[in-house]
């Protein structure tokens, strides 16, 4: 792209985004709290929120509608899992959006917002501490997310999208007190915040690989428990639009499960699906292929 960038990558490091580190320690701190206050309903609740905010959100939404388009849905249940994706603590969905078309353009190369290539650390939670990319500049933004940014309903929930945690956490102090509120907001946000790291940091860098993608994405059954089916990487990577991840039976894929069920009753349809024997397109790798990546073998 010739014009202005997204400043992601190492090279955009900018020290640390204090507001950002500040709430991830204070997340991390009431995690830990959580722990001393054992309690099955407040557990309950957490496990509750971590499939809506998880997989209804995060895997379903964010990632295989809003990003990749993988399926059809009405404009109700989209802002429904849109709503439940907020409840992740990753940010709007015009952010988030924005964030992973990139890592798809640029997978493991400059400019990818978290590639493992540059350090561990940084592809799981360094770049969100320290890197400049989170800058919310809207007019950047729209170039990456033209469709979101026509919707009134994801630039204002882009904006405003820590609101649904405060509105959740308030009602949980209400009706449940202060294990609710640790198990259910801090550490259930916690542990979804670095399940969802893994994917950017653990799957380009440990497991195997079925199709030879211009990235270093992996398979990773570990990863894809944590979130709900998200850990098929190196399948993801070479059909991106294919709103199923777990392409053989084996790999479990929850969110590819809950579509189905959905398209079952009628909510879901136009679903793309792509075959465990489908070569990886050589369009899309085209799109990938940028100069400077001599060095970057594709494994067969
Ligand atoms: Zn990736
Ligand atoms: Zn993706």
């Amino acid at each position: 792209m010739a014009t202005q960038e997204l400043p992601f990558g190492r090279k955009y490091e900018s020290g640390v985004n204090w507001i950002t580190s500040i709430a991830m320690a204070v997340f991390h701190v009431g995690a830990v709290a959580a722990l001393f206050y054992i309690d099955a309903g407040a557990i309950l609740t957490a496990i509750i929120l971590w499939i809506m905010a998880g997989m209804l959100g995060i895997g379903m939404c964010y990632h295989r509608l809003l990003t990749h388009r993988g399926y059809k849905t009405y404009r109700w249940v989209e802002y429904f899992l849109t709503w439940c994706a907020t409840l992740a603590l990753e940010g709007g969905p015009m952010f988030w959006v924005a964030t992973h078309r990139v890592h798809h353009q640029k997978s493991d190369q400059e400019g990818d917002p978290h590639t493992p290539r540059e350090g561990p650390w940084w592809a799981h939670m360094g770049w969100i501490l320290m890197g400049k990319g989170l800058h919310h500049d809207a007019t950047l933004l729209r170039r990456y997310v033209p469709d979101l940014a026509r919707d009134p309903f994801h630039v204002w929930m882009s904006k405003w999208h820590w609101t649904t945690n405060v509105v959740v956490g308030l009602l949980l102090l209400a009706f449940g007190g202060i294990p609710y509120v640790l198990w259910g907001i801090f550490f259930r946000t916690t542990w979804g915040l670095h399940s969802t790291w893994l994917v950017n940091s653990a799957t380009h860098l440990w497991g195997s690989r079925r199709f030879a993608t211009r990235d270093d994405s992996k398979n990773s059954w570990w990863v894809a428990l944590l979130t709900f089916g998200e850990g098929w990487h190196n399948n993801h990577h070479a059909h991106p639009t294919s709103a199923r991840h777990g392409l053989a039976w084996y790999e479990v894929d929850f969110n590819w499960m809950a579509i189905s069920a959905l398209r079952a009753i009628g909510l879901v349809w136009d679903v793309k699906v792509a075959k465990i024997t489908q070569a990886v397109p050589h369009e899309e790798n085209a799109r990938l292929d940028l100069a400077g990546e001599a060095d970057h073998e594709a494994v067969a």
